[in-house]
């Protein structure tokens, strides 16, 4: 029996005694950050009913999908995966498939459509639910719970965190603004923020903990606190936030993403500088340098503005590194516009930049502009000429660190190579060093090799 059910107020059971004591769950996250930290938290609820983690799928009870509905090819990959775990549900009777995160929120019906093997789908609104939905599940048959109303989730919830030094901390969900190539409006929602005092207890609490990274979370960060009622104030919340979160005893590193270059205020890039925990690292998403193509996308800003922001940036803060995100082939690029994306590229000296083809979207304007699309060979064209370019560029930046001596913060063993740690600069750059330290610690490294995505360090 497959029923769909909306719970408002909602109910959690967080403090039940545990049932699943012995079984085993496995999570597996597509997309992003904010996808990344969803999944942290329900392992924390999974962990707290007395389930642990398993890396092999026939061992696992509970099969959690966190979907991403970002790119098309994320939701291809997912209805793909979904198709092959038909098979896993019929040789693990009684293990149960949850399939929650944005493709479920958008397309809960087509999940079902799809794959009627699936034994609960869930939004991303409602979290807190999954152990009643498992309990549902498992005595009554498939169910979908999408809960539609938005709200920031209770820092009350356990969370299983993947890294003991390292964590990320929502400060808001949802997002205000109406970028056409962009789903997460209608998936998640308007902006809400968590309140800065609940924020700053759950920073506490890791910091107690032995965490000595955290990295604040929310689609467009500076907008931070505006629909809060706090005494009328205008001031920009966030960098009142990045000061008081960077003041934490214990916290000696705080990253934040991500800003928007609308939004992205002088007081947000004086608090980064004057707020030692603070890194010198700033995502900035410039997606084209074509102002036609910025309108079209209706990002707010236009390439002048972006400069400007971007050197006021590196005015304010010493030793910026800096990294964009940037769309090729958005629908009506002309090779003109495309010239414009390069010319800024190579002027904006980006530390790195994460570059994407555009994928429409069903749900979104610039999905609809079927007559505009840019045909994929040129497009693919396009994409090899700015990768080309900034890797160029990415290399350049890191040969000008060669020589210098850089605290970094190891991460774990080298996925690349053996008795090699991957490790971070505090600009967020990626150090290779011969050693086997464990993660959390700091080293003092003199940077002596730089490759385009990586630098080799020496412990000094
Ligand atoms: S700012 Fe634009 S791209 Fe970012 S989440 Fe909001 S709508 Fe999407």
């Amino acid at each position: 029996m497959t029923e769909t059910i909306l719970l408002s107020p909602r109910r959690s059971r967080v403090e039940r005694r545990p049932t699943r004591v012995g079984q085993r769950y496995f999570i597996r996250t597509i997309g992003c950050q904010m996808n990344e930290h969803d999944s942290e938290r329900i392992a924390g609820l999974l962990v707290a009913d007395g389930m642990s983690r398993t890396t092999h799928l026939d061992e696992a009870d509970v099969l959690f999908i966190n979907t991403c509905t970002i790119r098309e090819n994320a939701d291809n990959r997912l209805y793909g995966n979904l198709g092959q775990l038909k098979e896993w549900k019929d040789s693990r009777p009684g293990a149960l498939l949850v399939v929650g995160g944005c493709a479920a929120q958008k397309d809960r019906e087509l999940v079902r459509e799809r794959a009627p093997w699936v034994d609960v789908v869930m939004g991303t609104n409602n979290l807190d639910r999954i152990l009643d939905l498992l309990d549902y599940a498992e005595n009554w048959g498939g169910i979908t719970e999408v809960v539609d109303e938005l709200q920031a989730m209770p820092s009350s919830l356990p969370v299983r965190r993947e890294l003991t030094h390292s964590a990320w901390v929502s400060i808001q969900v949802g997002c205000n603004n109406s970028c056409t190539f962009c789903i997460v409006p209608a998936v998640r929602g308007p902006e809400i923020s968590r309140r800065p005092g609940d924020i700053l207890q759950e920073v506490g609490g890791l910091a107690a903990s032995g965490v000595v990274e955290i990295t604040l979370l929310g689609q467009n960060v500076d907008t931070y606190g505006r629909d809060l009622a706090l005494g009328g104030r205008r001031r920009p919340l966030f960098a009142e936030l990045l000061r008081q979160v960077g003041s934490v005893e214990g916290v000696r590193r705080v990253r934040f993403t991500s800003p928007h270059p609308a939004d992205f205020r002088l007081e947000v890039a004086q608090a980064m500088s004057e707020t030692e925990a603070v890194c010198e690292q700033l995502h900035l998403p410039l997606q084209s340098g074509s102002d036609r193509v910025l309108a079209a996308m209706h990002r707010g800003y236009n390439v002048t503005r972006y400069r400007q922001k971007l050197e006021m940036a590196r005015a304010t803060i010493p030793d910026l590194a800096v990294s964009t995100d940037i769309i090729v082939g958005f629908p009506g690029e002309s090779e003109e516009d495309f010239q414009a994306t390069l010319d800024m590229v190579e002027a904006s000296r980006f530390d790195q930049a994460f570059m994407f083809i555009f994928s429409p979207r069903p749900g979104t304007r610039a999905a609809e502009l079927t007559d505009r699309f840019v045909p994929s060979e040129v497009v693919k064209d396009r994409f090899d000429r700015l990768v080309e370019m900034q890797n160029r560029i990415s290399l350049e930046a890191n040969h000008s660190r060669v020589g210098r001596v850089e605290e970094i913060l190891v991460e774990g063993p080298s996925k690349k190579a053996a008795g090699v740690v991957a490790a971070r600069t505090r600009g967020g750059k990626l150090v290779h060093v011969d050693g086997s330290w464990p993660a959390g610690t700091f080293l003092t490294t003199e940077i002596t090799g730089a490759a385009p995505h990586h630098l080799v360090g020496r412990l000094v």
